[in-house]
């Protein structure tokens, strides 16, 4: 079975509550609105979108941090969309994630070794001189000195202190990490050694990635697929290679017509395409197509049936749009919303 992560129709929604006495619920944020997708192992799959489409809370709800509104998440054969607290255990030593903010994430006061160790803390697993060399271990790993072991986070740099938490996330040997847009926080200069060393690692370890980013040409590097979200939809997914060159959803066009591509050749072809409105809010999405109010191709039924992700016309069957009327060669997007006149 080669896929390890599926997604089914999974929903996240959080109740906006009112009232001092009697909480009553007067709506909901749709932060993820209904996402089905498939990991399959040892892949690299991108997941982009701007902030507050939903990429972060989808991420939470792979690893279970959050619990669904509705759906399922299945890990290696496995629902885990229900588990209790004590049988998710077992599941968060298969998946780990790696989060943006290398300073944050780690507490000030303590021993990077001590930091590292925690997965063996928290699961039971080696303690003593056995688990500091373990550490160490991880530590020359992810390419940091293990003779630091007794240094604070404050002692490393921007960059070190994110292979400390690539070290912390490894510890347990999971299958699956989930990396919410780990390299955002740092200087250009050091994103190619964090990216570079996360392939290293996945092909060592046999390991799969989600790689949430909003910057395309980030994702465009690490990924072998990319999914790209919109307002807690999927609007598209496909090979990477094959997205970049051939976006079908008006979004996707877009967003890529915006995104520095390394290409040059595409990067020429490309008219910049300017979206107008800001993301809508997810709290009151607009109905049918989420897209429909800023999209340059929108005709009547865009705001009344949200379309389905599935194969378009003339596209590989790996290529899934969201979309009634996708992109074809030719189609002038740069015109803004509203049907032709
Ligand atoms: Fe949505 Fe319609 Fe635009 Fe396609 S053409 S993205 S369905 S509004
Ligand atoms: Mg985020």
């Amino acid at each position: 079975n080669d896929v390890l992560l599926r997604l089914d129709n999974v929903v996240k929604h959080y109740p906006i509550k009112q009232g001092a006495l009697v909480r009553r619920q007067i709506g909901a944020v749709r932060a993820v609105d209904g996402v089905s997708l498939e990991v399959r192992r040892g892949e690299t799959l991108g997941l982009v979108g701007e902030t507050g489409c939903g990429k972060s809370t989808l991420a939470r709800c792979v690893t279970r941090l959050h619990a669904l509104t509705a759906g399922t998440v299945e890990f290696d054969g496995r629902d885990i969309s229900d588990l209790s607290r004590r049988a998710l255990r077992s599941v968060r030593r298969e998946i780990q994630m790696i989060f943006q903010d290398p300073y944050g994430a780690l507490n000030p006061r303590r021993r990077v070794g001590s930091i590292i160790g925690d997965p063996f803390a928290i699961h039971g697993i080696a303690d003593g001189a056995e688990r500091e060399r373990r550490v160490q271990d991880l530590m020359a790993l992810v390419g940091l000195n293990p003779e630091h072991y007794n240094r604070f986070p404050a002692d490393f740099s921007g960059g070190q202190r994110q292979r400390i938490g690539v070290a912390r996330a490894l510890a347990l040997r999971p299958a699956l990490v989930v990396c919410d847009e780990p390299v955002s926080a740092l200087d250009v200069s050091i994103q190619a050694q964090i990216l570079n060393l996360l392939a290293d690692l996945q092909r060592e370890l046999e390991l799969t990635f989600v790689f949430i980013a909003h910057d395309l040409s980030v994702v465009e590097h690490v990924s072998d697929r990319v999914a790209v979200l919109y307002l807690g939809r999927i609007v598209e997914v496909a090979d990477a290679a094959e997205l970049y060159a051939n976006p079908r959803h008006p979004y996707s066009a877009a967003l890529l017509s915006a995104a520095s591509v390394a290409d040059p050749d595409l990067a020429e072809r490309r008219e910049r395409i300017v979206l107008t409105g800001d993301v809508p809010s997810p709290v009151d999405p607009p109905k049918g197509c989420h897209f429909h109010p800023r999209c340059p191709k929108a005709q009547p039924i865009c705001a009344v049936e949200a379309p389905e992700l599935v194969a378009r016309r003339g596209d590989p069957a790996a290529h899934l749009t969201a979309c009634h009327f996708p992109v074809e060669p030719g189609d002038d997007l740069t015109r803004g919303p509203g049907p032709a006149g």
